[in-house]
């Protein structure tokens, strides 16, 4: 029996080798009739026996290995007259497809280039339709070759051929070259790879910026690295050549090992296997960051004989956006490396390695970036044109129209003018590629941040309304869209992070909130203390513990006096005792802080987040069953106040008694994870909400999510955590966009 369809596929469906796919699949089933590209994505009509077609859409609902589909419509039409399947000339409109993100090279093109028959054997810009840069390098659209970066370098006739030719791999592949016509790396491969067997830091600029790279095993070329890079004990990424590396770098269980391989090619942080190798790439950290090559140089540096496990960190400098340029290259990375591997294919638009975190049930993204950015989420609401700005930490920024949101590569801290420039720029970018004008531009409430500066000057000169939304509401609000969560309906919602604006003026960062798209109200919080000193307090968290001590009415232990500096603990507890020069704060982080500090294991932090993470790391090693220290959970004048005073005193006199820093912090762990239950089955009480969801940075803790989430469960709750965006600021930016779709920004009045 015959069957005729008509078939519309939309989502990421164009510039991903999507029309050879379809005739290769179609043409080997048999079956005739035509594809093409128009605005709404790619339509087919196809012809033949009613297995074949079945086929077909099975096929279609996937996509080749770029493609992401997100709707496949079939309708049934009269049979026709078609004898053959072809290509059908594109159907020209507005776009509203999405542009694919970087994708790790392909099996094939890996096969080429390192078959020595191959006319792009050895060659490190190999790519294909199912591979290889996109994001970084398209400067404008329609997505054709003239409108990215590859514009610089014409076709040979023998790329020419196979770029016209619906049969190749390399059909409209737009970004495809070979040594005769192509980019070019500035220095051989085999020097580049002895440079790094000799201990040496060099400089490789790839696919969305440079890396600076070194000998992971060469302890003295990363402790070289990390002081000329001024990172403290901040842990560097790893790539190996093979998953059989990885596996003997870190716990690599079934679903590791797909995301390590996955075409994104993702950072994973795991359990470390190589404690020797972990003690000097990520101090006091349980986990190490891994991943596998992606761009072609990477597997040829490792053919080449470069050491089997390198650091390949972001090339940039402490807060800095990642360098993208020679110039810039020359500029800020000269003094930290010693050699400068350039290229000529120039990136448009950086874009840094994503990193994912292995947990239990699933992996959580803790900075999206290559390989995802800027696919699309999908809204539950419908959004305006618009672009969100995110905070200040961990920035991402999101331009919105409809029912999708497209999310923008990490771009960093923006506490500097320098990433400013890149937010400025990555607007821009990503406004004109999604064809976004922004009828209005959503921000954080801080009036420090400069990204909410950045907003009310764009704002100003494009104008139109400035909107702000609560930090905290945009944290719940991210993970209400990744869910997809109908505007109208409620949560339970913990927002659990390091620092974000209230709307009564103080520093929130431990908030329990009835959430909606639209609709936040704060019914309960970690209590307030006053943080002496604001963000000094933050690189110290000394200072948090004795804040939290007196908030508690509790005693410094002699061994916290003993670690203060001779002056320090005059002039807090003056600060404390006055007020002057404080801030109040219900921050969760910091009270991880203060935990950190009185279990003597660290009193200084070198960078944002670094006490929770050792905390966690030594809490995951013991086995629970012990008591959890206990906090109370009381109703206060405004709302619920989760008071950890309780269990600051068990653990000092724990920690007195000699426990292990591991199993106190692992007690402090199991407290706080009761705490939360004990706080939502109480406003399940009062509000009949049976839905709890966990956001804000905190929950990068996998742990501390694990032990609530069973708890929740326990207690008949139905938990929602983030598998889409992460759970930090880097989610930010969807949460604004939700809130301001749903109706529930606040209009800054001028
Ligand atoms: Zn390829
Ligand atoms: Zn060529
Ligand atoms: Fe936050």
């Amino acid at each position: 029996m015959d069957r005729r369809v008509e078939v519309r596929v939309s989502g990421v469906v164009q510039g991903v080798g999507f029309r050879p796919f379809v005739v290769h699949q179609a043409t080997g089933l048999g079956l005739v009739g035509h594809v093409g590209n128009d605005s709404a994505g790619v339509f087919v009509d196809a012809q033949g026996a009613s297995e074949a077609i079945a086929v077909l859409l099975d096929a279609l609902a996937i996509g080749p290995r770029m493609a992401r589909v997100e709707s496949v419509q079939v309708r049934d039409l009269p049979l026709g007259a078609a004898v053959s399947f072809e290509i059908a000339a594109s159907l020209e409109g507005v776009g509203s497809t999405s542009l694919p993100p970087d994708t790790a090279v392909c099996e094939s093109c890996l096969a080429e280039m390192r078959d020595p028959a191959d006319r792009r054997h050895g060659y490190p810009f190999i790519t294909c339709t199912d591979c290889g840069p996109r994001y970084t390098i398209v400067e404008r659209l329609p997505y054709d070759r003239s409108g990215t970066t590859m514009i610089d370098f014409p076709l040979c006739p023998a790329c020419a051929g196979e770029y016209e030719d619906p049969r190749s791999r390399r059909f409209h592949a737009q970004p495809t070259a070979c040594p005769e016509c192509g980019p070019q790396l500035s220095a051989s491969v085999s020097d580049v790879a002895t440079a790094l067997a000799d201990g040496r830091i060099v400089a490789i600029k790839g696919i969305g910026g440079y890396h600076l790279a070194c000998d992971a095993s060469n302890k003295e070329a990363v402790a070289r690295l990390r002081e000329r890079k001024a990172r403290g004990d901040k842990p560097f990424a790893l790539m190996v050549p093979t998953l059989d590396a990885a596996r003997e770098v870190i716990e690599v269980d079934d679903q590791t090992a797909a995301i390590l391989t996955s075409a994104e090619r993702p950072i994973v942080l795991a359990p470390a296997r190589d404690l020797d190798l972990q003690a000097s790439v990520a101090p006091g950290n349980g986990y190490l960051g891994v991943m596998l090559p992606y761009a072609p140089v990477h597997h040829l540096l490792f053919d080449a004989g470069a050491p089997g496990t390198l650091v390949m960190t972001s090339g940039n400098r402490a807060d800095e956006p990642i360098c993208i340029t020679e110039v810039e290259a020359q500029e800020r990375l000269a003094d930290i490396a010693d050699m400068l591997v350039h290229h000529d294919r120039r990136i448009h638009i950086s874009c840094d390695d994503s990193v994912v975190r292995h947990s239990t049930d699933g992996l959580l993204p803790v900075r999206r970036s290559r390989g995802y950015a800027p696919l699309p989420v999908p809204l539950s609401v419908d959004a305006a044109p618009m672009l969100a700005v995110g905070g200040e930490l961990k920035t991402t920024i999101a331009v919105a129209r409809g029912r999708h949101a497209w999310l923008s590569q990490h771009i960093g801290d923006t506490g500097n003018l320098e990433t400013i420039e890149l937010l400025d720029r990555t607007a821009r970018i990503l406004s004109e590629v999604q064809r976004v004008e922004p009828t209005a531009i959503v921000s954080d409430l801080h009036p420090g941040y400069l990204s909410r500066r950045w907003a009310a000057d764009e704002a100003a000169r494009t104008g139109v309304p400035h909107l702000l939304v609560q930090h905290h509401h945009a944290h719940l609000a991210s993970l209400l869209a990744e869910h997809q969560w109908p505007a109208q309906e409620t949560i339970i919602g913990f927002a659990f992070d390091g620092t974000g604006y209230g709307t009564d003026g103080t520093i929130w960062g431990g908030e329990v909130m009835i959430a909606s798209l639209g609709h936040a109200e704060r019914v309960g919080h970690l209590r307030s203390i006053l943080l002496p000193g604001g963000d000094a307090a933050i690189r110290r968290p000394l200072r948090t513990a004795l804040a939290h001590l007196a908030a508690a009415g509790l005693d410094a232990p002699p061994a916290l006096e003993l670690a203060a500096e001779p002056a320090e603990l005059a002039v807090v507890g003056r600060m404390l005792a006055t007020g002057t020069g404080c801030t109040p704060t219900t921050s969760v982080g910091r009270l991880f802080d203060a935990v950190a500090s009185l279990l003597g294991l660290r009193h200084t932090v070198d960078y944002e987040g670094q006490a929770a993470i050792e905390l966690e790391a030594l809490a995951a090693v013991v086995d629970s069953g012990g008591e959890g220290w206990d906090f109370t959970t009381e109703d206060g004048p405004d709302g619920l106040v989760l008071d950890p005073g309780p269990a600051l005193m068990t653990g000092m006199a724990a920690v007195s008694a000699g426990q292990s820093p591991g199993t106190a912090s692992r007690a402090f762990h199991e407290g706080l994870a009761d705490a939360v239950a004990q706080a939502a089955v109480l406003l399940r009480e009062r509000t009949g909400l049976g839905v709890v969801g966990l956001s804000g940075g905190v929950f990068a803790n996998t742990l501390l999510t694990g032990l609530i989430q069973g708890r929740l469960e326990g207690h008949g709750f139905t938990v929602l955590l983030h598998r889409l965006v992460p759970p930090n600021d880097g989610g930010l930016a969807l949460g604004q966009v939700a809130v301001a779709a749903a109706g529930g920004a606040t209009e800054r009045s001028r």
